[in-house]
């Protein structure tokens, strides 16, 4: 079913592991004009398309310090709420929540990763207003996923030992595909890929 998204934004290619953007600490956003707008856009078009809850834009090849969040998406009569956070950071966190992640970059692997449970956390949205707000629970573990993103980190490597073996395989497949240092598909994920990913 098709769901009410944004039309007027376009598809952008993701970047999948082996890609360098991956493994970036990326940059503040400074200039908060048209241009950062319009890949905000289109960096919610994408996530929406690609089924994901989160999605953080060197995902999406650019070097900014900003990701984008809907963690109501995941239910089938959800409508967009699409929450944009420039310059996050997390100043205190506490407690621990386990839970089944994966990653629109890592397409087909899922693993459980153990983060915190509660965070403080600040952003400033697109029109240049500070928050500061406190949660616990998923919406503070997509949070903690996509931030990681921006410190090119990556869900795979919180992984304990033993999981990290268990996706070794699946890992060497998605990095075989990288050229020169960019690894980007452009085809339709399989179904058993396309699950709520961030
Ligand atoms: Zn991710």
């Amino acid at each position: 079913m098709e769901r009410n998204i944004n039309n007027n934004a376009e598809l952008l290619p993701v970047r999948i592991y082996g890609d360098v953007m991956l493994r970036v600490k990326v940059q503040p956003v400074q200039h908060f004009d048209d241009k950062l707008r319009k890949f905000v856009r289109d960096l919610t078009f994408t996530m929406y398309k690609r089924d994901g809850v989160g999605l953080a834009a060197n995902q999406a090849g650019q070097n900014l310090r900003l990701f984008v969040i809907d963690t109501q998406w995941s239910r089938e009569d959800a409508e967009p709420h699409p929450v944009v956070m420039i310059n996050p950071e997390i100043h205190a966190a506490e407690g621990e929540y386990e839970i089944e992640e994966g990653c629109i970059s890592v397409p087909g692997i899922f693993a459980k990763v153990r983060r915190f449970n509660k965070i403080v956390y600040s952003y400033t949205d697109i029109n240049g207003i500070e928050h500061r707000e406190e949660v616990e629970g998923y919406k503070a573990v997509v949070i903690q996923h996509e931030n990681d993103h921006l410190n090119g980190v990556l869900f795979t490597d919180r992984l304990n030992k033993l999981s990290q073996l268990k996706i070794k395989r699946k890992l060497k497949a998605l990095l075989s595909t990288t050229v020169d240092g960019t690894n980007i598909r452009t085809d339709i994920f399989t179904d058993q890929e396309k699950e709520l990913d961030g």
